[in-house]
Protein backbone atom coordinates (compact mmCIF):
# COMPACT_ATOMS: atom_id res chain seq x y z
CA UNK A 1 0.00 0.00 0.00
CA UNK A 2 2.63 2.46 -1.46
CA UNK A 3 3.03 4.42 -4.34
CA UNK A 4 6.29 5.62 -6.17
CA UNK A 5 6.31 7.82 -9.55
CA UNK A 6 9.58 9.22 -11.23
CA UNK A 7 10.05 11.43 -14.76
CA UNK A 8 13.33 11.17 -14.68
CA UNK A 9 16.68 11.60 -16.41
CA UNK A 10 18.41 9.13 -15.33
CA UNK A 11 16.99 5.23 -15.36
CA UNK A 12 14.33 4.64 -13.30
CA UNK A 13 13.69 0.50 -12.12
CA UNK A 14 16.30 0.56 -9.48
CA UNK A 15 15.02 3.70 -7.50
CA UNK A 16 11.59 2.68 -7.97
CA UNK A 17 12.76 -0.76 -6.11
CA UNK A 18 14.20 1.51 -3.43
CA UNK A 19 11.64 3.97 -3.00
CA UNK A 20 8.97 0.79 -2.62
CA UNK A 21 11.62 -0.92 -0.14
CA UNK A 22 11.33 2.49 1.83
CA UNK A 23 7.18 1.82 2.21
CA UNK A 24 7.11 -1.89 3.00
CA UNK A 25 6.61 -0.57 6.84
CA UNK A 26 3.34 -0.18 5.67
CA UNK A 27 2.49 -3.68 5.22
CA UNK A 28 1.90 -5.40 1.50
CA UNK A 29 1.12 -8.76 -0.61
CA UNK A 30 2.67 -8.01 -3.47
CA UNK A 31 4.46 -5.60 -5.41
CA UNK A 32 5.03 -3.78 -8.92
CA UNK A 33 6.95 -1.46 -11.70
CA UNK A 34 6.12 -0.53 -14.85
CA UNK A 35 8.07 1.61 -17.05
CA UNK A 36 7.86 3.45 -20.03
CA UNK A 37 10.02 4.03 -22.69
CA UNK A 38 10.15 4.21 -26.60
CA UNK A 39 9.23 1.00 -27.28
CA UNK A 40 5.57 1.07 -25.14
CA UNK A 41 4.97 0.21 -21.32
CA UNK A 42 6.13 -2.87 -19.74
CA UNK A 43 5.66 -4.06 -16.21
CA UNK A 44 6.64 -6.40 -13.84
CA UNK A 45 5.26 -7.37 -10.88
CA UNK A 46 5.43 -10.27 -8.09
CA UNK A 47 3.48 -12.10 -5.20
CA UNK A 48 5.32 -11.87 -1.97
CA UNK A 49 8.38 -9.50 -0.62
CA UNK A 50 9.83 -7.01 -2.78
CA UNK A 51 13.17 -9.16 -3.32
CA UNK A 52 10.55 -12.01 -5.49
CA UNK A 53 9.80 -8.16 -7.73
CA UNK A 54 13.62 -7.57 -8.04
CA UNK A 55 14.39 -11.31 -8.89
CA UNK A 56 12.09 -10.75 -11.80
CA UNK A 57 13.90 -7.81 -12.91
CA UNK A 58 17.59 -9.47 -12.49
CA UNK A 59 16.15 -11.81 -15.09
CA UNK A 60 14.24 -9.16 -17.06
CA UNK A 61 15.87 -5.66 -16.43
CA UNK A 62 13.18 -2.68 -17.47
CA UNK A 63 14.69 -0.17 -18.87
CA UNK A 64 13.22 3.75 -19.07
CA UNK A 65 13.47 6.91 -17.77
CA UNK A 66 9.51 6.99 -16.96
CA UNK A 67 8.37 5.15 -14.07
CA UNK A 68 5.47 4.15 -11.51
CA UNK A 69 5.97 1.27 -8.26
CA UNK A 70 3.51 0.00 -6.39
CA UNK A 71 2.87 -2.41 -2.89
CA UNK A 72 -0.26 -3.64 -2.57
CA UNK A 73 -2.25 -4.58 0.72
CA UNK A 74 -5.29 -6.31 -1.25
CA UNK A 75 -9.00 -5.22 -1.01
CA UNK A 76 -10.42 -6.59 -4.14
CA UNK A 77 -9.52 -9.55 -5.87
CA UNK A 78 -7.07 -12.16 -4.39
CA UNK A 79 -3.11 -11.29 -3.69
CA UNK A 80 -1.47 -12.76 -6.25
CA UNK A 81 0.50 -11.75 -9.81
CA UNK A 82 -2.21 -11.00 -11.84
CA UNK A 83 -3.92 -8.75 -9.18
CA UNK A 84 -1.04 -7.06 -8.87
CA UNK A 85 -0.55 -3.32 -10.00
CA UNK A 86 0.40 -1.67 -11.93
CA UNK A 87 -2.69 -2.36 -14.40
CA UNK A 88 -2.46 -1.79 -17.77
CA UNK A 89 -5.39 -1.05 -20.72
CA UNK A 90 -4.44 0.07 -24.20
CA UNK A 91 -1.62 3.05 -23.53
CA UNK A 92 -1.82 3.57 -20.08
CA UNK A 93 -0.70 1.72 -16.90
CA UNK A 94 -1.58 3.00 -13.46
CA UNK A 95 -0.74 2.36 -10.04
CA UNK A 96 -3.87 2.62 -7.09
CA UNK A 97 -3.68 2.97 -3.19
CA UNK A 98 -6.90 2.53 -1.80
CA UNK A 99 -10.85 1.49 -3.06
CA UNK A 100 -12.84 2.65 -5.68
CA UNK A 101 -15.94 2.24 -4.20
CA UNK A 102 -18.63 2.04 -7.59
CA UNK A 103 -15.88 0.04 -9.47
CA UNK A 104 -18.94 -2.56 -9.80
CA UNK A 105 -21.01 -0.28 -11.91
CA UNK A 106 -17.98 1.33 -13.78
CA UNK A 107 -16.47 -2.06 -14.61
CA UNK A 108 -20.32 -3.38 -15.70
CA UNK A 109 -20.65 -0.32 -18.24
CA UNK A 110 -17.14 -0.76 -19.60
CA UNK A 111 -17.41 -4.90 -20.42
CA UNK A 112 -21.21 -3.58 -21.75
CA UNK A 113 -18.71 -1.65 -24.08
CA UNK A 114 -16.73 -4.79 -24.86
CA UNK A 115 -13.53 -4.29 -22.86
CA UNK A 116 -12.07 -7.45 -20.90
CA UNK A 117 -10.78 -7.28 -18.20
CA UNK A 118 -7.96 -9.69 -16.61
CA UNK A 119 -8.13 -8.74 -12.77
CA UNK A 120 -10.35 -9.29 -10.19
CA UNK A 121 -9.15 -5.71 -8.82
CA UNK A 122 -11.22 -2.38 -8.39
CA UNK A 123 -8.39 -0.91 -9.21
CA UNK A 124 -8.46 -1.76 -13.13
CA UNK A 125 -11.17 0.20 -13.85
CA UNK A 126 -9.29 3.19 -13.55
CA UNK A 127 -7.19 2.23 -16.01
CA UNK A 128 -9.68 0.89 -18.20
CA UNK A 129 -11.55 4.19 -18.32
CA UNK A 130 -8.86 6.03 -19.00
CA UNK A 131 -8.14 4.14 -22.02
CA UNK A 132 -11.56 4.22 -23.26
CA UNK A 133 -11.36 7.90 -22.98
CA UNK A 134 -8.56 8.03 -24.68
CA UNK A 135 -9.48 5.40 -28.00
CA UNK A 136 -12.44 7.88 -28.25
CA UNK A 137 -9.51 10.71 -28.86
CA UNK A 138 -8.62 12.46 -25.66
CA UNK A 139 -4.69 13.17 -24.98
CA UNK A 140 -3.70 11.15 -21.69
CA UNK A 141 -4.01 14.53 -19.27
CA UNK A 142 -7.99 14.77 -20.92
CA UNK A 143 -8.82 11.40 -20.35
CA UNK A 144 -6.94 11.50 -16.91
CA UNK A 145 -9.11 13.98 -15.84
CA UNK A 146 -12.66 12.95 -17.47
CA UNK A 147 -11.79 9.33 -15.34
CA UNK A 148 -11.18 11.64 -12.29
CA UNK A 149 -14.63 12.39 -12.74
CA UNK A 150 -16.02 9.26 -11.73
CA UNK A 151 -14.26 8.08 -9.25
CA UNK A 152 -15.72 7.54 -5.83
CA UNK A 153 -14.06 6.56 -2.90
CA UNK A 154 -10.71 7.00 -1.44
CA UNK A 155 -7.29 6.46 -3.55
CA UNK A 156 -4.10 7.85 -4.38
CA UNK A 157 -3.24 6.93 -8.32
CA UNK A 158 -0.61 7.38 -10.63
CA UNK A 159 -0.19 6.66 -14.12
CA UNK A 160 2.04 6.51 -17.35
CA UNK A 161 1.40 6.64 -21.17
CA UNK A 162 2.44 4.46 -24.13
CA UNK A 163 2.08 7.27 -26.41
CA UNK A 164 3.51 10.04 -24.31
CA UNK A 165 6.29 8.07 -22.73
CA UNK A 166 7.89 11.47 -20.69
CA UNK A 167 4.62 11.99 -18.68
CA UNK A 168 3.58 11.61 -15.49
CA UNK A 169 -0.39 12.15 -13.49
CA UNK A 170 -0.87 11.73 -10.02
CA UNK A 171 -4.40 12.47 -8.16
CA UNK A 172 -4.94 11.98 -4.82
CA UNK A 173 -8.33 11.95 -2.57
CA UNK A 174 -8.88 10.42 0.92
CA UNK A 175 -5.30 8.72 0.25
CA UNK A 176 -2.05 10.85 0.63
CA UNK A 177 0.46 11.62 -1.96
CA UNK A 178 3.84 13.87 -2.09
CA UNK A 179 4.95 15.33 -4.95
CA UNK A 180 8.69 15.95 -5.12
CA UNK A 181 11.41 18.22 -6.99
CA UNK A 182 14.61 16.59 -8.15
CA UNK A 183 17.32 18.38 -10.27
CA UNK A 184 16.22 17.77 -13.81
CA UNK A 185 13.14 14.93 -12.33
CA UNK A 186 9.92 15.09 -10.72
CA UNK A 187 8.61 12.92 -8.16
CA UNK A 188 5.15 10.98 -6.42
CA UNK A 189 5.19 9.16 -3.29
CA UNK A 190 3.24 7.89 -0.98
CA UNK A 191 4.88 9.96 1.60
CA UNK A 192 8.25 11.89 1.98
CA UNK A 193 10.29 9.18 3.50
CA UNK A 194 9.89 6.96 0.21
CA UNK A 195 11.05 10.24 -1.66
CA UNK A 196 13.81 10.85 1.01
CA UNK A 197 17.05 9.06 -1.42
CA UNK A 198 15.59 11.49 -4.01
CA UNK A 199 14.79 14.70 -2.55
CA UNK A 200 13.77 16.47 0.26
CA UNK A 201 12.00 19.41 -1.69
CA UNK A 202 8.36 18.50 -1.59
CA UNK A 203 4.88 19.46 -1.34
CA UNK A 204 2.39 17.67 0.62
CA UNK A 205 -0.81 17.78 -2.50
CA UNK A 206 -4.44 18.66 -1.01
CA UNK A 207 -7.84 16.72 -0.85
CA UNK A 208 -8.63 16.20 -4.57
CA UNK A 209 -5.38 17.52 -6.16
CA UNK A 210 -4.10 16.09 -9.23
CA UNK A 211 -0.59 16.96 -10.94
CA UNK A 212 0.51 16.88 -14.42
CA UNK A 213 4.40 16.31 -14.58
CA UNK A 214 7.17 15.92 -16.71
CA UNK A 215 11.55 15.88 -15.55
CA UNK A 216 11.29 19.78 -16.02
CA UNK A 217 7.87 20.55 -15.26
CA UNK A 218 5.01 20.26 -13.02
CA UNK A 219 1.34 21.79 -12.98
CA UNK A 220 -0.86 21.03 -10.07
CA UNK A 221 -4.78 21.09 -10.81
CA UNK A 222 -7.66 21.13 -8.26
CA UNK A 223 -10.49 19.20 -7.87
CA UNK A 224 -12.30 21.64 -10.25
CA UNK A 225 -9.36 21.47 -12.69
CA UNK A 226 -8.15 25.07 -11.84
CA UNK A 227 -4.12 25.75 -11.86
CA UNK A 228 -2.97 26.06 -7.90
CA UNK A 229 -0.27 26.66 -6.18
CA UNK A 230 0.48 24.43 -3.28
CA UNK A 231 3.29 25.40 -0.71
CA UNK A 232 6.91 23.70 -1.26
CA UNK A 233 8.25 22.37 2.10
CA UNK A 234 11.79 20.75 2.90
CA UNK A 235 10.75 17.23 4.39
CA UNK A 236 11.85 16.65 8.06
CA UNK A 237 12.67 13.08 6.92
CA UNK A 238 16.22 12.11 7.40
CA UNK A 239 17.89 9.45 4.39
N1 LIG B 1 -7.98 -1.71 -3.78
C1 LIG B 1 -6.79 -1.97 -4.52
C2 LIG B 1 -6.52 -3.45 -4.68
O1 LIG B 1 -7.05 -4.25 -3.96
C3 LIG B 1 -5.56 -1.23 -3.96
C4 LIG B 1 -5.10 -1.77 -2.63
C5 LIG B 1 -3.96 -0.95 -2.04
O2 LIG B 1 -4.21 0.16 -1.52
O3 LIG B 1 -2.81 -1.42 -2.08
O4 LIG B 1 -5.79 -3.83 -5.53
Amino acid sequence: CGIVAIAGKDEVAGRLVDGLKRLEYRGYDSAGIAVAAEGGVERRRAKGKIVNLQERLTENPLKGLTGIAHTRWATHGAPNETNAHPHMSGSVAIVHNGIIENYRELREDLEGRGRKFESETDSEVIAQLIDAYMEEGKDPVAAFEEALKHFHGAFAIAAIFSNDPELVIGARKGSPLVLGYGEDEMYLGSDAIALAPLTRDVTYLEEGDWVVLRRNSFDIRNVRGERVNRARVTSAVND
